[in-house]
């Protein structure tokens, strides 16, 4: 049998535990006066306990700014007898602050006078530090996933909403406090919101990815009831429990960009067409009318001779030749109702923004540019703004600018295009520059005439076309040559452009 008889070891037993605990523990008197200080004391403070008995905890361990609270704290525990709790910083002999948590108790002699202060401490710093880091890189991460331009979402397998980025606040106009432990499918439109649940229940029954890690186009909704196109990629995690990220790129702005630029697109084409149509067609009928106006007169005369001749069957041909006279005046209306046709073409006049269209019509004629190695330089005055004209028949000026010099750069060592807009003082000027061969000199003074091309493949009709159309607009175009190389066409246009009369003949 073991003998637990513990007399003979008497107090010190106590100095024993109180030097063994790893807990620092300080003894005080009723006025804060060191009587004992531990061994973990002594491990925390740097002071030996020789230093500390007989000082005041406040003359030399507790931080300037909280000594005046630390002395009302220890009052009251030795007025109200009841243990307290209290965290406040020591500062160690060199000068390290350690976060303290006390729990203090009183110890009374049997007049009920206080005798000890037992107060026992729980370094907290380090703890104090971590949580302070976890705070910190949770905001860190918090910044990360606001800072990002595409919408972030997390859900639980119940389809709640857990978080909501700032991005997913813009994109679907809804607040984060709004959304938080709602179900997910209020952000979808039907049929997605009722099928949604089951959708969930299916994937997490079976574990079948119909989305997860991929994207697909969807349609959302934002909170006015407006559907939207978007990019969604949702990703999975666990982390106790399952968590889904669902990462939403709006792209109506996008499709709205693509779809504009395909009417524009089309739009460019179509009047190309009838452009180049109407070019030839004026070319044709005024090249005719001089030959046709020409037979008819020598029909003519030569119907008179035979009518003065009176020879045998002249009757007959004097009406053949009638005949003859009423034809080419059938072929002359003809190439009149032609040349009317294309004389009515109207401009289509409104007040459009001069950089915004520009822009439109070389976002398309400068696709492949890139890869032919031209360079795009851009120099839009912001001070140019709206002007009365024709979009359409603008851009088309602008596509065959571009175009042009894109085909002029081919084989320059050096490709670089500038597109760039000015404000003038009686409206806009739009300028094409390129680092190509420059102007033909053969050519050059006929540059704006139908018909007049020097490419293997090339009609001619793209400059006659961009000047009726300038015309039109009671504007001038230009071309010139640049001393560093290449050549710039300008054209300006007035700022009070008239509407009606687009006269293209
Ligand atoms: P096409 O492009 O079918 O030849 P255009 O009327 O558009 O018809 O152009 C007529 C001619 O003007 C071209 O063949 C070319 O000789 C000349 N030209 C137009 N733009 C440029 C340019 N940027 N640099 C050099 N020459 C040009």
């Amino acid at each position: 049998m073991q003998n637990t008889d513990l007399s003979g070891i008497g107090e010190n037993i106590v100095d024993e535990i109180l030097d063994t605990v790893e807990t620092p523990i300080a003894l005080l008197d009723g006025d804060g006066v060191i009587l004992r200080f531990n061994h973990a004391c002594e491990a925390l403070t740097e002071y030996s306990e020789a230093e500390a008995v007989g000082q005041k905890v406040w003359d030399f361990l507790i931080v300037d700014e909280e000594i005046e609270v630390v002395r009302q704290v220890f009052a009251q525990t030795c007025l109200d007898d009841l243990p307290t709790h209290y965290t406040n910083y020591w500062k160690t002999k060199s000068g390290r602050r350690r976060l303290l948590r006390w729990s203090n108790k009183t110890i009374r002699n049997q007049t009920g006078d206080v005798v000890i202060v037992l107060a026992s401490a729980l370094d907290v710093t380090d703890l104090k530090s971590i949580e302070h880091d976890l705070v910190e890189s949770q905001a860190f991460l918090r910044s990360i996933v606001d800072a990002c331009p595409v919408a972030i979402i997390t859900a639980d397998d119940d389809g709640r909403i857990l978080t909501f980025s700032r991005q997913a606040e813009l994109t679907f106009q809804r607040k984060e406090t709004d959304v938080i432990g709602k179900n997910i499918h209020m952000l979808m439109p039907e049929p997605d919101r009722s099928s949604h649940d089951d959708y969930m229940g299916h994937y997490l029954r079976t574990g079948e990815e119909r989305i997860i890690d991929r994207a697909r186009t969807v349609k959302a909704l934002r909170s006015n009831g407006e559907n939207f196109p978007a990019i969604l990629h949702v990703s999975e995690f666990t982390d106790g429990r399952r968590i889904f990220v669902g990462f939403i790129e709006d792209i109506s702005e996008k499709e709205e960009t693509e779809r504009r630029l395909a009417d524009t697109q089309f739009q460019l084409q179509h009047a190309g067409r009838v452009g180049a149509m109407g070019e030839i067609a004026t070319s044709i009928a005024h090249e005719l009318n001089q030959p046709l106006t020409a037979a008819a007169s020598l029909a003519g005369a030569v119907s008179l001779t035979l009518k003065k001749a009176k020879c045998e069957r002249c009757d007959e041909a004097i009406a053949l030749l009638d005949d003859v006279v009423g034809e080419i005046r059938r072929a002359s209306q003809i190439i009149f109702q032609m040349r009317e046709f294309v004389r009515k073409r109207k401009t289509a006049m409104s007040l459009h923004g001069v950089n915004k269209i520009v822009e439109d019509a070389a976002a398309l004629a400068i696709i492949g540019a890139d890869a032919e190695g031209i360079e795009v330089k851009w120099d839009l005055s912001p001070e140019v703004g709206e002007l009365s004209l024709d979009r359409v028949q603008i851009q088309q000026v602008v596509t065959n600018l571009i175009r042009n010099a894109i085909d002029a750069m081919h084989s320059s060592p050096r490709k670089v295009l500038t597109i760039s807009t000015k404000k003038t003082s009686g409206g806009a000027s739009v300028s094409i520059a390129d680092t190509g061969p420059g102007l033909n000199d053969e050519l050059k003074d006929k540059l704006f005439e139908p018909f007049v091309s020097d490419k293997d493949d090339g009609m001619g009709v793209g400059l006659s076309i961009s000047k009726s159309i300038i015309d039109a607009h009671q504007g001038e175009i230009s071309a010139a040559n640049l001393d560093s190389g290449g050549c710039v066409f300008t054209f300006k246009l007035p700022a009070g452009a008239h509407g009606e009369t687009g006269d293209h003949s």
